[in-house]
């Protein structure tokens, strides 16, 4: 049943004269008038056309608008590589403590020595799991960690009197790390995967030279895989010279197993609102620290947080520091959460949450290949890729029409058509929070859309309000602005 009223905008119930709460006259005369407080130009000619409608209809119209989408905390939400695992509650109370969230970056740094350690502490456990030692809170998202570490790559060959160009990374690698590399100022360079998922070696040396500043690997990969020769590749770029950046975007599979630092990576990036369990989507906040060997601390965004004999600072003066590449001190809020999950889990926790989700993966996936293949599938780490392929040839089905049908039968879609490698690509991944019912009941569903009709499919999804909106144009032609439509604007003179 699709829900009229929570698809209408608040504008458009707007009646002249209605009103949430009605303000007495006021007692006293003002002083002087309105206008003559203000200087010309900063009083509008007219009041702005805000809706008039009163506190119930206002009330109703968000909760109904809330309900309309999916969220971890409605729905099983196995959208491949995103991680979305159920955001424990307790960590949204801790951060809310007031004595974290009432703080203020300008205070003085006496008065912050909290916040400052419990940042201080979350650093030392970032570089404690990463194998890496220094570490920087301050980039914005995954992405902007990317970003910020080819920055520190950059500056420290500058340093080092070397001149190098390229960044590469497997075609199978998240578009982020092109477009990082481009926005750092390098050239990117695409290495092929071996049909088994894995970085083709002969492809990436065929590559190698001391143009090479940054070869980007994910591990495990977007397939869900682990690659094994990543230490051999590790040998490979760092013979030339070169440096390995690790996408951290999949560590919810190796927590506490296997360090980047020990598999050849020396920069890595997080993203606490996958792995660490922020609350993501919606277009953020995200966080995206980053974790650098030794050699690239200096590098290293300011202001850094350091500990002395009086307590904790924030210290500007760095030289070779790239500087600040986000106000005050990062995500703040992200990054509590991210404090409380790693404290809340301890060290056999956080490896536990990696094998659970590794765990659950593969029973998916055990399910899953009888209903569509699973082109590296043997065994996977945290998630798995499906293919369509198959059904679209048969019954020309798509990936985009069993997601969009899924939504009928109360599942978030998985990711469609990423990694590129695969095609018409499922990406499922259920993450650990799931219980085994959960993964039972999304299996059987998907089994049963695969035999329904092809008509029936094309149109799906049938329940929710919008079916099959226009990606693309809503991406690039956003109607930002309302318009009344002419009825309601008679109603408004
Ligand atoms: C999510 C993701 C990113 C980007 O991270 P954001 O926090 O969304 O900027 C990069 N690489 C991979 C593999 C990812 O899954």
């Amino acid at each position: 049943m699709r829900n009229h009223r929570a698809t209408q905008l608040l504008f458009e119930l707007s009646k002249s004269g209605r009103r949430g709460v009605k303000i007495p006259p006021a007692g006293v005369l003002a002083e002087r008038p309105l206008e003559s407080l203000l200087p010309g130009d900063a009083l509008a000619e007219s009041p702005p056309p805000l809706p008039e409608v009163p506190e119930p209809e206002v009330v109703r119209h968000f909760t109904n608008l809330s309900t309309l989408n999916m969220s971890v905390d409605t729905h099983f939400y196995p959208l491949g590589s995103c991680t979305m695992k159920y955001n424990s509650k307790r960590n949204e109370r801790l951060a809310s403590l007031p004595g974290l969230l009432d703080v203020h970056p300008y205070q003085p740094e006496e008065s912050l020595q909290g916040m400052l350690q419990l940042l201080y502490d979350l650093e030392q456990f970032f570089a404690e799991i990463a194998g890496l030692p220094a570490v920087s809170l301050q980039p914005a998202a995954g992405a902007h960690g990317e970003l910020t570490a080819l920055m520190v790559a950059a500056a420290y060959y500058r340093e080092q009197g070397q001149q190098r160009t390229k960044v590469l990374a497997p075609d199978s690698a998240h578009g982020t790390n092109p477009a990082s590399a481009q926005m750092a100022g390098f050239e990117f360079v695409t290495i092929k995967t071996r049909p088994d998922g894995t970085v083709d070696l002969e492809h990436l040396q065929s590559h190698l030279d001391d143009s090479v500043a940054v070869f980007m690997i994910t591990n495990p990969s977007t397939l869900g895989l682990f690659d094994k020769q990543v230490q051999e590749i590790a040998d490979l770029v760092h013979a030339q010279g070169g440096l390995i950046y690790l996408d951290g975007a999949n560590m919810n599979a190796i927590l506490g197993i296997a360090r980047p630092g020990d598999f050849g990576a020396d920069m890595m990036h997080y993203n606490p609102h996958k792995t660490f369990s922020g609350p993501h989507g919606g277009g953020g906040p995200g966080a995206g620290p980053i974790c650098v060997a030794e050699k690239l601390r200096a590098y290293l965004p300011t202001p850094a947080i350091v500990k002395d004999e009086r307590g904790y600072r924030l210290e500007e003066d760095r030289p070779l520091s790239i500087g600040r590449v986000r106000s005050f001190f990062g995500n703040v809020g992200v990054l509590v959460r991210a404090y409380c999950y790693i404290r809340t889990h301890g060290p056999e926790g956080l490896k536990q949450v990696a094998e659970n989700a590794v765990l659950n993966a593969n029973y998916l996936l055990a399910k899953v290949k009888h209903i569509l293949p699973v082109p590296h599938g043997e065994r996977c780490m945290h998630e798995f890729v499906a293919s369509g392929s198959e059904l679209k040839k048969t019954k020309g089905v798509s990936a985009m029409d069993l997601a969009k049908r899924l939504l009928d039968y109360g599942f978030h879609a998985p990711t469609v058509y990423f990694p590129l490698t695969v095609p018409e690509a499922i990406m499922i991944e259920p993450t650990e929070t799931e219980s085994k019912e959960t993964l039972d009941a999304f299996a059987s569903t998907l089994f049963r859309i695969t035999d329904e009709s092809a008509d029936l499919l094309h149109e799906a999804p049938h329940t929710t309000v919008v079916s099959r909106p226009d990606e693309v144009a809503a991406a690039k032609y956003p109607t930002l602005k309302w318009t009344p439509a002419p009825e309601l604007r008679n109603d408004a003179t």
